[in-house]
C-alpha cells in the first residue's frame, strides 16, 4: 500500500478521534494533494514514511509563512538580525550541546506486532480514547502519573503504568512490551569519502535543530554586526529527526524546517525576558486573524536538559490541541558548552553600568531566550484553519464549496483575472491586468471553463481576489472583482485593482 494510501486508512483508527474530525482531517490531506499543496515524497515509488514534497501551491504557501515570520523577526526588530547556517556541522557540536548523550527519547516495542511507540504517545493516545468515552478523571490521573515518571526517567514505572492500565498496542491488540529503551533521534551520515589520516571518525550528522548554527555563531555575528545586548538571531532552516511515530502527515515529519530565533540577554534577565517572549509571539499568531481560543499555553514540567523554564505555544488542530511552537528559557547552557568543547571563550563584555555597583557590568557568558516554531506545523495550523465545507444549497437547488479562507498575506495566489470569454478582445484587456498586478504580487490568469467553476477553483486555492473581465469592461473600464469570502461581488475601476488588493495583503 503506497504512504498516501496507509496514511489515510490508519488516520481514522489511531488518532482516536470521534469520526467526523478524523474525516476533516483526511479530506485536509486529500485537498492538500488535489490542489498542490503537499504531495508524498518521491511518490512514485510508493512514498517514504515522514516525508512530504510542498506543490506549486504549498511552497508559495510556505514561502509567505516564512517571509511573515522574517520580517516581524528581522525587519520589525532592530535588534534582531538572520542568518543562514549550514546544516552539516562540526561533530563536536553535538556532544557539547547534549544531544549526543541526551537526545533521546523512551521507546517501548510491541513483541507481537514489533512496532515500536513513543512511550509518551502511546500513553497520550490511550488517555485520549479515555476522554473521547467520557472517562475525563482517569484520563487526567494517568497523564499526571506519566508525568511524573517521566520527569523521573523511571523506565520500570512507566513500563507498569502501560501494563497496568492495559494499554495495548493498536496492531497486535496485546499487552504484549519489552522493556523500555533510549532512542537518539539524530540521523547521521558519512562525511568525505576516505577516513582521515589522524583516523577520526567520520561520522557527521544532520542537525537535529537550527538553534546550534546560531550558537556557534554568536560572536561571529556579535563582532561583525556590533550588536549589543540584548540582541537577537532569526534563522530559518531545515532540521531532521529520526521520528518512531510518525504517522500525523506533516505535524511530525524526520525532515522538517525550524524557524529559530536566539535572544541574547544579561544574566538574570532571563524571567522577564522569557515573559516578553511569551507575549510577543502569541501576538504574532493572533495577527493572523485565526481566533484566540485556538491556542493555548502549555508550561512543561519535565524540562529538557538546558532550560529552567519552557512552555509550549499549542494550537487546536483537527488532531486535537498539540505544540506548535517553544519558548524556552535555554540559560548559559549552549554558550557555556561550546566555550568548555571549543576552548574558544564565548563571552561577552557589557559596559553598561550595573546601578547596584556603580560598575559596568563586564564579561559575561550571555543567557539566552529561545523561540522555535515549526514552518511545517505552523502549514498545517494555517491549512486547516482555512479550510472549510460550505453547503450552499438553496431549497432544491444542491451546491457546496470548500474553500481555504487563507490570510491574503499568505494566499499562494492574490489575484485571479478571468476573461468571461476567449474572444471579443477580452483575454487582451485581461492580460493588461495581468501585466499592470504581477509586479506586486502572485497573479493568476485563467480562461477555460465557466465562471462559476473558475471561482470554485479559486475559492479551493485560497485566493482572495477573483476579477472577471466582461464586454461591460469594453465599454467602461471596469471589472467585477468578487470577495472569496462572502461571495459578494462588485463593480470596480481596473485603475483601483492595484490599490485594493494592496491594502488587503498589509
Ligand atoms: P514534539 O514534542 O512534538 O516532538 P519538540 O518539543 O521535540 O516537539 P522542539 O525541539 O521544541 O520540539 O522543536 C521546536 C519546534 O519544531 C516544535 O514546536 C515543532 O513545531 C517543530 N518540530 C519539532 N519536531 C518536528 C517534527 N518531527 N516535524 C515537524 N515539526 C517539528
Amino acid at each position: 500500500m503506497g504512504i498516501w494510501a496507509y496514511f489515510c486508512a490508519t488516520m481514522a483508527n489511531e488518532s482516536n478521534k470521534p469520526v467526523s474530525v478524523a474525516n476533516t482531517f483526511q479530506n485536509i490531506i486529500s485537498h492538500c494533494k488535489e490542489y498542490g499543496f503537499i504531495f508524498p515524497s518521491s511518490e512514485i515509488y510508493d512514498g517514504l514514511q515522514a516525508v512530504y514534497d510542498y506543490g506549486q501551491m504549498g511552497s508559495e504557501l510556505k514561502k509567505n509563512i516564512k517571509d511573515y515570520w522574517w520580517k516581524s523577526m528581522t525587519q520589525l526588530h532592530d535588534n534582531i538580525v538572520g542568518i543562514d547556517a549550514a546544516i552539516f556541522m562540526h561533530p563536536t557540536t553535538w556532544k557539547a550541546s547534549g544531544h549526543v548523550d541526551n537526545f533521546n527519547d523512551p521507546m517501548i516495542d510491541n513483541k507481537d506486532s514489533k512496532k515500536r511507540y513513543r512511550v509518551d504517545h502511546l500513553i497520550e493516545a490511550h488517555a485520549e480514547g479515555l476522554n473521547v468515552s467520557g472517562k475525563i478523571q482517569e484520563a487526567e490521573k494517568l497523564l499526571s502519573e506519566m508525568d511524573t515518571l517521566l520527569a523521573k526517567d523511571d523506565f520500570a514505572g512507566l513500563k507498569k503504568l502501560i501494563e497496568d492500565n492495559k494499554i495495548k498496542c493498536s496492531i497486535s491488540e496485546t499487552c504484549n512490551w519489552t522493556d523500555i529503551r533510549q532512542f537518539n533521534l539524530m540521523f547521521s551520515t558519512e562525511f568525505g569519502s576516505t577516513v582521515s589520516s589522524d583516523g577520526e571518525d567520520n561520522k557527521i550528522y544532520l542537525r537535529p535543530e537550527t538553534a546550534q548554527g546560531i550558537f556557534v555563531n554568536f560572536l561571529n555575528v556579535q563582532k561583525s554586526g556590533r550588536m549589543k545586548i540584548p540582541f537577537g538571531i532569526a534563522q530559518i532552516g531545515k532540521a531532521f529527526r529520526n521520528e518512531i511515530v510518525a504517522r500525523q502527515f506533516i505535524f511530525r515529519m524526520r525532515e522538517f524546517e525550524q524557524m529559530e530565533m536566539q535572544f541574547f540577554i544579561r544574566p538574570g534577565t532571563q524571567k522577564e525576558w522569557y515573559e516578553f517572549w511569551k507575549a510577543e509571539r502569541l501576538k504574532w499568531h493572533q495577527n493572523l486573524g485565526i481566533p484566540t481560543e485556538k491556542y493555548r499555553f502549555h508550561d512543561h514540567i519535565k524540562l529538557a536538559h538546558y532550560a529552567d523554564a519552557a512552555c509550549d505555544i499549542e494550537f487546536n488542530f483537527p488532531i486535537g490541541f498539540k505544540e506548535l511552537e517553544g519558548i524556552h528559557s535555554r540559560t548559559d547552557f549552549d554558550l557555556k558548552n561550546h566555550q568548555e568543547f571549543s576552548k574558544k571563550k564565548q563571552q561577552y563584555f557589557d559596559n553598561d553600568v550595573d546601578p547596584a555597583t556603580g560598575k559596568p557590568y563586564g564579561n559575561y557568558i550571555p543567557y539566552v531566550i529561545e523561540t522555535s516554531i515549526g514552518l511545517d506545523r505552523m502549514f498545517l495550523a494555517v491549512i486547516s484553519h482555512a479550510y472549510e465545507e460550505q453547503d450552499l444549497s438553496e431549497g432544491d437547488k444542491k451546491d457546496s464549496r470548500v474553500v481555504l479562507k487563507l490570510p491574503a498575506k499568505l494566499a499562494p495566489i492574490k489575484l485571479a483575472v478571468l476573461p468571461l470569454t476567449k474572444k471579443d478582445g477580452l483575454p487582451e484587456i485581461a492580460e493588461t491586468i495581468m501585466s499592470n498586478c504581477r509586479p506586486h504580487f502572485k497573479c493568476f490568469y485563467e480562461e477555460k471553463d465557466s465562471i462559476g467553476k473558475r471561482y470554485r477553483r479559486m475559492d479551493a486555492l485560497g485566493t482572495p481576489f477573483c476579477v472577471t473581465v466582461d464586454h461591460q469592461t469594453k465599454e467602461d473600464d471596469t471589472v467585477t472583482i468578487r470577495h472569496r469570502d462572502s461571495m459578494q461581488q462588485e463593480r470596480v475601476a481596473i485603475g483601483d485593482l492595484l490599490n485594493i488588493v494592496t491594502k488587503a495583503l498589509e
